[in-house]
């Protein structure tokens, strides 16, 4: 068997394309041509440092190339990445690294301190330089061995491990086969359009899924070029928009909403972009109004690490006709909707979303008891969110089934209250979670952010939500914050406003 893996791409790419750019960093250019070359040194260098098949070979940092080459090299040794979290903690990552096993730790200057501490037994290679104790990433590189790798990888071995965030207990390591990746790279392509001549912003962390195989393997499939940038901060991503003629990116909600609340972006020329994603959270009606009016094609898509992470798709054709739903499945995944009872349930009826296809993920990590509970008839994975059908089979989704609230019987959607309170002016961010009740079971309770000089308390909320709500949907209290606590994601951490209520 020859190399069927993700990590041959490089050099498929170069024998197609060598001297276009394939990522952008820094303001330094990198040539499919070169990106071949550093890849094939770099699977070298991680053999001398011990890795061999089925191997992990873990990373720590924030946005960087690294990522890219780090994965393909593994790719091309049949040893399996694992890119970590930047923002985790020292116990955090030491959990990660001991659960996967890693052998190698690639991590920046910046992080030295946690990776020291938690590389146990692991290689370490320092991005941006030696370390007092360890080589450096690019002298690795240049010092390795040019040569050709033969190594037989197929479909069906692991790729890497992305650990989940964990806003429902212990991070979970989800592994994605060559194959998983082949397919989601696949899905993102045919149904967003993508062509030869893209320049995709990463702003979103390359830690998670999205940016990963939505956004940058799929531009290098197909040869365009991957402009990284290490963190988001909205004035900077605007001029970069501007500048390198942005064709497409992803962000999660927060992102999309704090470019466009940002000072420049009336003024900032977005003419380049031909369609963004947005996903990984609820999406507020408003997020993608300010969007669609702006001509911009904001696709919502839907999906979870262990899908891929894309399940749903509303493709750029379909934007305006079916603005607020997550679209239907992408062309090579299959989803159904049903009940308790795991029966399919009509269109406008809720129920949990299901997904099966080639994308989806091979299991957890060394837990096979989790595995097990996530899959459904063998082959359905269950992902714990509400959705809903249209008649065309355009899907909504409604919420996650653990945020849902039961009050006396009656089911609250906090997202769909979320939506609801956002529209009041003034309101800068809003979570709704259940809270105990005595009488009702359990309540909803609204923690809102507000923009400087505007205040609130319970009654005008209640005043303002009145005709737009069923009374049970009410909140009956209010918590006014300063900023809704959210993790790296854009995802509410909801466990932490409960805590803070209690
Ligand atoms: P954990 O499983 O540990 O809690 P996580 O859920 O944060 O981690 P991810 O895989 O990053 O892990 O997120 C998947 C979840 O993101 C989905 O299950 C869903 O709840 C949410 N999500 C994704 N896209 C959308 C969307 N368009 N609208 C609403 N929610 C979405």
């Amino acid at each position: 068997m020859r190399n069927e893996g993700t990590g041959t791409w490089p050099q498929r790419r170069a024998r197609l394309s060598s001297g276009k750019t394939a990522i952008t960093f820094r303001g330094r250019a990198t040539t499919y041509r070169e990106l071949d070359d550093r890849v094939t040194r770099l699977a070298h260098a991680l053999r001398s440092l011990g890795v061999g098949r089925g191997d992990r070979v873990a990373l720590l940092s924030t946005n960087h190339p690294a990522y890219l080459e780090t994965l393909f090299a593994s790719g091309l040794i049949g040893a399996i990445f694992v890119p970590l979290n930047a923002r985790l903690t020292a116990p955090e990552v030491d959990y990660v690294m001991r659960d996967s096993g890693a052998a190698v730790l690639v991590h920046s200057r910046e992080l030295g301190e946690i990776a020291r501490s938690a590389a146990g037994d692991a290689a370490r290679v320092v991005l941006d330089g030696p370390g007092p104790d360890a080589p450096g990433y690019e002298e690795l590189i240049t010092a390795a061995d040019p040569s050709r790798i033969d190594e037989p990888v197929s479909h069906d071995d692991p790729c890497f491990i992305m650990y989940t965030s964990g806003t429902t207990g212990r991070p979970k390591g989800v592994v994605l086969t060559h194959g998983n990746i082949v397919f989601s790279v696949m899905n993102a392509v045919i149904d967003l359009d993508l062509d030869s001549h893209e320049t995709a912003l990463v702003c979103a962390p390359l830690f998670h899924t999205a940016a990963l195989d939505v956004v940058a393997l799929p531009t290098l499939l197909k040869g365009g070029n991957v402009v990284i940038e290490e963190g988001f901060e909205p004035g900077r991503i605007l001029r970069v928009l501007e500048r390198e003629r942005i064709t497409y990116t992803f962000g999660v909600p927060t992102m999309f909403d704090a470019l466009s609340t940002h000072p420049d972006w009336e003024t900032t020329d977005l003419s380049a972009i031909r369609r963004v994603i947005v996903a990984a959270a609820p999406v507020p009606p408003r997020t993608l109004r300010t969007y669609t009016e702006r001509g911009i094609k904001i696709c919502q898509g839907y999906g979870l690490t262990e899908t891929g992470p894309g399940a749903l798709i509303l493709t750029p054709d379909e934007v305006e006709r079916k603005l607020g739903t997550a679209g239907v499945p992408h062309f090579f995944t299959d989803v159904r909707i049903v009940d308790a009872d795991g029966r399919e349930v009509a269109p406008g009826e809720r129920g949990e979303i299901q997904i099966c296809g080639p994308n989806v993920m091979l299991g957890y990590w060394n837990r096979p008891d989790a595995t097990a509970d996530t899959f459904t008839d063998g082959r359905w994975l269950r992902s714990g969110d509400i959705g809903v059908a249209d008649a065309d089979g355009f899907v909504a989704v409604v919420d996650r089934l653990k945020d849902l609230i039961i009050s006396g019987g009656e089911n609250i959607y906090p997202a769909e209250v979320e939506a609801a309170i956002l529209e009041m002016p003034g309101v800068a961010g809003c979570a709704v979670f259940g809270v105990p009740h005595e009488k009702w079971g359990e309540v909803g309770c609204a923690a809102v952010a507000l923009e400087d000089g505007h205040e609130l308390d319970h009654a005008r909320l209640v005043e303002f939500l009145a005709p737009r709500l069923a009374k049970y949907k009410i909140p009956r209290s209010l918590l006014v914050i300063d900023e809704i606590p959210r993790n790296s994601t854009g995802k509410i951490r909801k466990d932490l406003l409960r805590r803070r209520f209690a």
